[in-house]
């Protein structure tokens, strides 16, 4: 089944369940199955009437039920959506609307002051009356729908230009995706997997919940950029959630098991978390193997560019004791990695190099950029076919038939001639005994050569309670894992790392401290 037919299925099977709740600090909305079936008929059968010109649809909001029947109702009506979150600044947004020239453009929040040329803009109110207002002659969608090659989704990615990309991502991509990513989440006894969002849906993240929640016909329970500000109220709607799945980046279950009742008592369902977007330290992976005994952790790794998620791995007590970093896993069916060499030869296993993803869920390219398309995508071999492949910019290495992750190509820098990867030192330091959280980062001469390394540290206790010497014993801790050209010039502890609106480790804001 494709994804569209699952919604329509589902919507059959279970029209009184909830398909979407939204939760703010201040309210709670929802969508059941049936009204997102309904909703997003009506809105597909409008959008059909304003243009049958198939360009991409902008929908700009952030996580309110009309954000997800609009993106349904794009899907049904033949188009690709293009999700674009309120936190996205008003500068990226205009480049975004500029790169894709809508016909138009579904503005669920206020559109800031932008320039969207001749799209037609339809504004809460207007999609509020479009969605409820029932069509005395509903017509069939099922032509019109995306079909398995035509791009479903387009996210917009930082391009190291300073100009967003947007990866192109094919309806087969998704269902490629989804079959795989169903097969990691524990089901029990039927009941209906409850999904917990994170990510905006800016961010490809988002499309791990909401497309397996949307694909099982459970339910997508998402937390508001508002709410993930207050941990305690944040705490109070999950602990009302019923929740099975976490999805969510390293970095925000970090802040989350930094509050002691963040265990099993809180989320009695839970039995899957899914990590993916950073790396998930063995130290995280143990404390919520120890918080949630019944659940299983699962480190995933992938680009944007490979929907989502490439690989995979069940993190159990073993694979820590026996990994340090944790593996990022094996390939998903359909899916052959590859580790190559600057000249793109594979290299021996066990040699470090750049990740190269092949196979049924890597895009079609960016939109509307052949040149930025042709250096990063190709065609190669797998299994006498030959499949979209895409060149990662990711380091990495095989072990024991498993995928290792050892940083960003561009994470890797030169100092005082020595080739460094700051992911390599940051797993060495997360390995020392009441270490949370680290980044590594290079301070720079004014002519942009490394002058040194500084590493910020959050620990298991406040900034405050750690002395000059504390910090001299974790440096000569450190003295035994790495060479001394490795080890920082500066240990700084924080209580906090800036994280950025996708939840990621902020770099940029960092280097301001
Ligand atoms: P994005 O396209 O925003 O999802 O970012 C993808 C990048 O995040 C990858 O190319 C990796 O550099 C990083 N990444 C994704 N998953 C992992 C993981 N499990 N461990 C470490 N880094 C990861």
């Amino acid at each position: 089944m494709n994804i569209l037919e699952s919604i329509r299925s589902n919507a059959a099977t279970n029209p009184d369940r909830l398909a979407f709740v939204q939760n703010t600090p201040t309210q709670t909305s929802t969508l059941s199955w049936q009204e997102l079936e309904a909703h997003s008929n009506r809105l597909a059968a409008r959008l059909l009437q304003i243009t049958e010109d198939t360009t991409p649809v902008i929908v700009y909001g952030h996580k309110d039920p009309l954000m997800i029947t609009s993106f349904v109702a794009c899907a049904k009506s033949g188009r690709a959506y293009c999700p674009v979150d309120v936190s996205v600044p008003q500068g990226r947004l205009q480049d975004i609307v500029r790169e894709v020239c809508p016909k138009v453009v579904v503005a669920v929040e206020g559109l800031p002051d932008i320039d969207c040329g001749d799209a037609v803009v339809l504004a809460k109110d207007d999609l509020r009356v479009i969605v409820s207002a029932e069509a005395d002659d509903p017509i069939d969608l099922t032509p019109h729908w995306v079909g398995p090659d035509d791009v479903y989704y387009i996210i917009f990615t930082s391009g190291s230009t300073g100009k967003p990309k947007g990866v192109q991502i094919t309806r087969d991509c998704l269902d490629n995706f989804i079959r795989w990513g169903l097969s990691l989440c524990a089901n029990a006894q039927d009941e209906p997997l409850v999904f917990v969002n994170q990510a905006p849906f800016s961010f490809d993240l988002s499309v791990m919940d909401l497309y397996l929640a949307l694909a099982s016909g459970g339910t997508e329970f998402a937390l508001s950029k508002g709410l993930l500000e207050s941990m305690s109220a944040l705490f109070e709607r999950l602990r009302a959630s019923n929740a099975t799945v976490w999805v969510s980046t390293p970095s925000f279950v970090e802040m989350c098991l930094a509050d002691p009742s963040f265990t099993a008592d809180l989320l009695p369902h839970m039995r899957t978390f899914l990590f993916c977007g950073e790396t998930l330290t063995n130290r995280t992976a143990e404390r919520l193997m120890s918080a949630f005994p019944q659940a299983e952790v699962y480190n995933t790794y992938g680009p944007t560019e490979s929907t989502v998620a490439v690989t995979g791995v069940l993190v159990t007590p073993e694979v820590s004791s026996a990994y340090v970093p944790l593996p990022i896993g094996v390939p998903k069916p359909g899916t052959a990695i590859h580790v190559v060499d600057e000249q793109g030869n594979d290299v021996e296993t066990g040699t470090k190099g750049e990740i190269v993803i092949v196979g049924d869920s890597v895009s079609v390219g960016y939109f509307h950029d052949p040149e930025r398309t042709q250096a990063s995508f190709s065609l190669r071999d797998m299994d006498g076919r030959q499949m979209r492949s895409y060149r990662t910019g990711d380091e990495g290495y095989v072990r024991d038939g498993m995928l290792f992750y050892s940083g960003r190509i561009d994470l890797q820098i030169k100092m005082h001639g020595y080739r460094i990867e700051l992911e390599d030192i940051e797993a060495n330091i997360a390995a020392l005994p009441g270490v949370i959280r680290v980044a590594v980062l290079p301070v720079r001469k004014p002519d942009g050569t490394v002058r040194s390394l500084t590493a910020f540290l959050v620990m298991d206790a406040p900034a405050a309670s750690f002395s000059r010497q504390d910090v001299k014993g974790l440096r000569a801790q450190l003295a035994s894992s790495l060479p001394s050209y490795m080890i920082p010039k500066r240990l700084r502890i924080v209580d906090d790392l800036p994280v950025t609106n996708n939840g990621k480790v902020d770099r940029k804001k960092l280097a301001e401290l």
